[in-house]
């Protein structure tokens, strides 16, 4: 049998990076098995849906190369792919609950409802729904809907056990007399998330359900409303959420969290791979560093873990630059394009990107360190230049033993202008020495290796900035 696997997100905000582990995971696993992927957006929740969110779950998705068969844009067998779009089968669907007796109208007013949970809390009792509208005759209430307001809600059981075998968690068990008898659609029509994720999941021919271990508290709801349908339950698996550093759940305010700003960071969507699927997976071997085709091969559902996934932001800052370095340099320079004003040459940034790429960790870092080779005038700040032991007069004087040794460099490349300085330090450790010429000429104090900065910049321009960092450091 094929598999069939969804996403389900809300369009409550940016697509945020721990839901999309979870997506990752479900793509993995419904690609090694050559199963089918569905989108559904999940947005009876009216009151949180957040304009542009749709956007954001299909620019972030298709950035990092995750794909699926059916959804909202693609169409597919079970259009609309959207729940808001749904709600006549949702309807039908509680309402074939009521005639057979496993759910009931419920007329109670909000205010009563109020006022119910506040007794119950003044009594220290758990809030629950007291089933006051649960024995009026079917008939009456029947009747009664037809002009009054109302909810349907599901008849639970006073006893019983459930339980699921989650994939990652093993057996978890609930007692049924824990559940209130939950509301399945809304006096307004709307299904309630629990309804309308289990009435989809089954028409939708879901095999397997992987989400965030957060929605493990609901499952024991859906246990009960798949029981009152006398539908079959199929195997799930929650996948431990991602954790900030501090043990709670990843939020804003541990950093960025969304998608796009990974992307304008300069992140690359294959370093958020390979990492996200080291959050709470792991291979069991060493091996770290997979490629999306890679984890189709490798990723494995028993091998999630059941806790523990970490973000640790360093460790995706050490992905971003092994596939920096991964990338062949022709794709890096494309990449970095997006990075750079447009204006600058591509050329020279072809000849650049070979100096930087070892020890750069985002794309968005590189135009900083490389921009003294495409402007014209860089800063040049002369505090930062004079080394500690030395003072902006002797600064002055190391730099001119610098312009002269560089005027007479043949040819004026990196080896030449190494032994050019190095033969000119004198007093100075080369240390200082490189250090004082690399801010005349690039207005930094790190960046590319100097001596083929300077090839690159050309003898003419090189000469020029000494001198200027000379008048600055003479006031
Ligand atoms: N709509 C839920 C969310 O936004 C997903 C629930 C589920 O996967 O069952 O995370």
């Amino acid at each position: 049998m094929s598999v069939r696997l969804r996403f389900a997100p809300s369009p409550t905000g940016a697509l945020h990076i721990g839901s999309v582990r979870t997506i990752l995971y479900n793509y993995l696993f419904a690609r090694q098995r050559g199963g089918t992927l569905v989108l559904r957006i999940e947005d009876t929740d009216r009151e949180r849906l957040v304009t542009g969110a749709i956007d954001s779950i299909y620019d972030g998705l298709h950035w990092l190369g995750i794909s699926w068969d059916e959804g909202p844009r693609e169409g597919g067998p079970h259009v609309p792919y959207v729940q808001s779009e749904r709600l006549p089968l949702y309807q039908r669907h509680a309402a074939e609950l009521v005639a057979k007796g496993a759910a009931y109208y419920c007329f109670c007013s909000k205010e009563r409802l109020a006022e119910l949970r506040k007794q119950q809390e003044a009594r220290h009792e758990l809030t629950r729904y007291d089933r006051h509208c649960r024995n009026i005759p079917a008939a009456e209430a029947a009747e009664r809907a037809k002009t009054e307001s109302h909810t349907v809600r599901l008849k639970v059981p006073d006893e019983g056990t459930l339980a699921i075998d989650d994939l990652v968690h093993g057996r978890i068990e609930w007692q049924a007399n824990t559940i209130e008898d939950q509301v399945l659609l809304k006096s307004d029509g709307f299904p309630t998330y629990h309804l309308a994720v289990v009435v989809d999941d089954r028409v939708m021919g879901i095999t397997h359900i992987m989400r965030g271990e957060e929605w493990i508290a609901s499952v024991p709801k859906h246990l009960l409303i798949y029981r009152a349908f006398g539908w079959e339950v199929p195997p799930m698996a929650h996948v431990p959420d991602v954790q900030g550093p501090d043990g709670k759940k990843l939020s804003k305010r541990h950093g960025s969290t969304a998608v796009s700003e990974f992307k304008e960071q300069g992140y690359l969507p294959e370093a958020l791979v390979n990492f996200l699927a080291l959050i709470g997976w792991s291979p069991g071997t060493e091996e770290e560093v997979f490629s999306m085709d890679d984890l189709i091969r490798v990723w494995r559902i028993e091998k999630v873990q059941r806790g523990g996934a970490k973000w640790d932001k360093d460790r995706l800052d050490y992905f971003n630059g092994v596939w920096i370095r991964r990338l062949p340099e022709d794709e890096l320079v494309r990449r970095l394009r997006a990075f750079v004003p447009p204006q600058w040459d591509d050329d020279l940034l072809r000849k650049v990107v070979p100096l930087i790429r070892e020890r750069m960790k985002t794309l968005a870092e590189a135009k900083d360190q490389i921009a003294f080779l495409f402007t014209e005038t860089p800063e040049y700040p002369p505090s930062l230049a004079v080394p500690k032991q030395q003072s902006a007069g002797t600064t002055v004087e190391a730099l001119s033993r610098a312009a002269s040794a560089l005027r007479d460099a043949r040819p004026f490349d990196a080896r030449s202008v190494e032994s050019a300085l190095r033969g000119v330090a004198d007093g100075w450790s080369v240390r200082e020495f490189t250090h004082a010429v690399r801010v005349a000429v690039t207005g930094r104090t790190i960046g590319p290796p100097l001596f083929e900065s300077i090839e690159l910049l050309g003898r003419e321009r090189t000469l020029q900035r000494i001198e200027r960092a000379q008048s600055a450091l003479r006031g």
